[in-house]
């Protein structure tokens, strides 16, 4: 279809990912066509492609759109310009400043499933937030034809995965192009040849994120499928995706002259970038390898997510001289030398080349994302400096967060419209404006989160009649779901990958006290689920296919429900309806977690293990714990005393109080708590305040090391180098001469 002369910014807006979080700018593509709008997986570009020209026409001729479609280019105009932005206000005294962030996944939107959980949503709003703080960075990451897989389940209920090919076209993203020439394009060394990668652009409000593709006619078969799907391959697949994304990106980001002073390695997946910024100082500069590295170090930061040793990336020696070989011949440096980059004792020579380990050398700045997560990453990694006290091994934290106006509902946006000053969208780090969320009558929240809560209800049966449709369930079978779950009832959430150290299953220990607490005729409590296991996690499937077979089961069917296909748009349902958000990980395997966030944002309130954020959230009037943060030798005695713990807050303080209501059937102490749970967790969690800490904690200091060590033509690099040989060389030589004390 044509775009009318009188909408010439319907693309533009289209292709900017700002409208993922920007209410007025979604419901004017909603407001255009909202059969089309839902059917194109809400993604205005693909929208536009598909719209009925005479539909276009007349919101071309009709004065309340043009009006709202004003509004929202003008909008976009004054979020663009960036005039008031925290870092305009507060840092802007440097020029040509520039961040980069690199991640294997970006969880922005759903209609670009590039992302699977966490990891990929937290990188997404690491982005948002920068944008909206007008901090200047880049994202680097790689585009998936497929990406990660839709969840669906057999008449079993054994998890099936459908991969759905994409065509880039359709997408909010365009070709990356430099002074207006072709598709931009570079390439990287891959066993013994060179792959190409093409560049892609994602305008992320004002950040440009690149993503990488090589699924090119350039490419042989086997190289086209590594940006096929995400976490989908083997380890050979692996090493050479993270190859693309670190040495690929850095490429990327040089063919496009595109130069940060300081790169963010989110997760060990990216960290090759650490050494291809190493390979371009020594070809631009002439440097010697370590004069290189010393510098290239300075502008390094780094995060780890994975208290799970499994979860870390190890490479065999095959496996990076097959790939690498060349590469580090560029660098001067042997296999073994090379190894020892990534070896926590560079003398193992059987030791496997670990990408954490990679990155901890190689960066001015490691930090865990909670304050227990610090703890256990020290104790996990403190082997990388050998001899030091854990408690000088050089990690610190940032506690993860969420994107604000992303997940809270617009019902509730629209109460703190009323109630709080305009700032808590810009600002939501302010603690004292959250503290008019007590303006708010209690009658008017909790009546908006009746709404939110009867329009998840609302939404679970259509997918659960969707579903078990899919499954082969005949209609005449289904009258049932149309009773499935009760707006009206106490309702606990439950949405995270299946996989075990979460404990998905904690809640189904004794199915008889469950029965009881789902059927009590008074006071009943619903459960909804949702979460993917890992292709390859058959223990993860197996959870979900036992879960599956309770909830069919008769005491169940109507109050326990599992939806399938947990993405963004199913999360927020959740997290925005629920009363209750429930977390079990086993202490301390949980680095964060951020869907409880989500929820507290909402006024849900949140039952968790001491575990991630919540060890350091959790106060008894805002929320519950399981436990006091113990930790367990055996984990069936874990299961088992946790369970009933849980089951126990609910019995004894979480039911009555939901149903403990006034006159008016107000439960005036749940509300309470629902307000303290918002008035203390915004102002921390949201990812403003975490984008903030990352800057000035670690991007401004490194910013000063680079520029320190770029003066003076490497001599700076150059003399740290030499100091740092010198001690490696003397220290056995070091020695107590002798001691005296009174
Ligand atoms: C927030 C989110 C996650 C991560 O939640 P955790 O609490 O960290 O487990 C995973 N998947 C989706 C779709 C999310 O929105």
């Amino acid at each position: 279809p044509a775009i009318p002369d009188s909408l010439p910014r319907l693309e533009e807006l289209a292709h900017n990912l700002r409208w993922s979080w920007d209410y007025q700018a979604r419901s004017l593509f909603r407001r255009l066509d909202r059969d089309l709008w839902e059917s194109s997986g809400r993604n205005p570009v693909l929208m536009l492609g598909q719209i009925d020209q005479r539909i276009l026409n007349e919101a071309a001729a009709d004065r309340a759109f043009l009006a709202h479609y004003e509004r929202v280019c003008r909008d976009l105009d004054h979020y663009l310009s960036g005039e008031d932005s925290w870092y305009r206000l507060n840092h802007d005294n440097q020029q040509d400043t520039l961040f980069a962030y690199f991640s294997m996944e970006f969880g922005i939107t759903d209609c670009m499933p590039i992302y699977s959980g966490g990891l990929g949503v937290l990188a997404g709003e690491h982005l948002k937030s920068a944008s909206d703080l007008g901090l200047p960075v880049v994202g680097v990451g790689l585009l998936y034809q497929e990406g990660y897989f839709r969840q669906y389940l057999n008449p079993d209920g054994w998890q099936q995965e459908a991969y759905v090919e994409r065509d880039f076209y359709t997408l909010p993203i365009k070709p990356a192009t430099k002074d207006g020439e072709g598709p931009l394009k570079v390439t990287v060394p891959l066993d013994g040849h060179p792959v190409v990668v093409q560049v892609w652009l994602a305008q992320v409000g004002r950040i440009p994120l690149y993503l990488l593709d090589t699924n090119l006619p350039d490419n042989s078969a086997e190289d086209r499928d590594i940006t096929d799907r995400l976490y989908g391959g083997d380890r050979d697949m692996r090493i050479r995706q993270e190859i693309v994304l670190g040495i690929g990106g850095m490429r990327a980001l040089a063919a496009l002259g595109v130069e940060p002073q300081v790169c963010h390695m989110n997760e060990g997946h990216s960290a090759f970038v650490a050494i291809e910024r190493i390979r371009q100082l020594m070809m631009q500069k002439d440097y010697s390898f370590d004069q290189a590295r010393i510098e290239a170090r300075a502008g390094h930061v780094f995060t780890t997510h994975t208290p799970v040793a499994a979860g870390n990336d190890f490479f065999p020696a095959e496996l990076i001289e097959k790939h690498l070989g060349r590469f580090y011949k560029e660098l001067g440096l042997g296999l073994q030398q090379f190894m020892a980059l990534g070896r926590q004792n560079a003398d193992d020579a059987h030791e496997a080349f670990c990408m954490t380990v990679l990155a901890m050398h190689l960066s001015d700045h490691n930090n865990a994302v909670s304050q227990l997560h610090e703890q256990v990453t020290r104790r996990m990694w403190a082997a990388t400096w050998p001899g030091a006290p854990e408690a000088e091994v050089p990690v610190s934290h940032v506690t993860n967060a969420v994107h604000t106006e992303s997940w809270i509902s617009h019902d509730l946006a629209e109460l703190f419209d009323t109630y709080l000053s305009p700032g808590w969208r810009d600002q939501p780090g302010d603690v004292n404006l959250w503290q008019d969320v007590n303006e708010i009558p209690a009658e008017e929240l909790w009546r908006t989160h009746e709404r939110r809560r009867e329009r998840l209800v609302a939404f679970a049966r259509r997918r659960l009649h969707h579903q078990l449709r899919s499954r082969g369930v005949p209609l005449s079978r289904l009258g049932w779901v149309d009773e499935a779950l009760d707006p009206q009832v106490l309702t606990i959430g439950f949405g995270r990958r299946f996989a075990s150290y979460k404990r998905p299953l904690l809640l189904l220990k004794d199915a008889e006290r469950l029965a009881r607490l789902v059927n009590d005729p008074d006071k009943p409590v619903q459960v909804i689920f949702a979460g993917k296991a890992h292709p390859r996690d058959e223990q993860g499937k197996e959870m979900i296919r036992s879960l599956v077979h309770l909830c069919e089961q008769p005491a169940f069917r109507k109050r326990l429900v599992f939806l399938e296909d947990y993405d963004l748009d199913v999360a927020r349902y959740m997290v925005q309806g629920v009363d209750i958000w429930l977390n079990n990980p086993r202490r301390p395997l949980e680095a964060s977690g951020t869907s409880g966030m989500k929820s507290s944002l909402n006024g849900v309130l949140n039952v968790s293990v001491l575990d991630g954020w919540w060890d350091e959230a959790y106060n008894p009037e805002i929320g519950w714990a399981i436990g006091r943060g113990e930790t367990y030798q055996d984990e069936s005695v874990q299961d088992q005393v946790e369970s009933e713990a849980l089951y126990d807050l609910m019995e004894k303080d979480i039911v009555p109080l939901f149903y403990r209501r006034s006159g008016n059937h107000l439960p005036r102490q749940w509300v309470e708590r629902m307000k303290r749970t918002m008035i203390e967790l915004g102002p921390l969690f949201n990812t403003h305040r975490m984008v903030r800490q990352y800057a000035e904690r670690y991007y401004l200091p490194s910013l000063d090391h680079s520029r320190w060590f770029a003066t003076k033509d490497g001599a700076n690099a150059a003399a740290v180098a030499e100091w740092e040989a010198r001690i490696q060389r003397e220290w056995p030589n070091v020695a107590f001469i002798d001691i005296s004390a009174d």
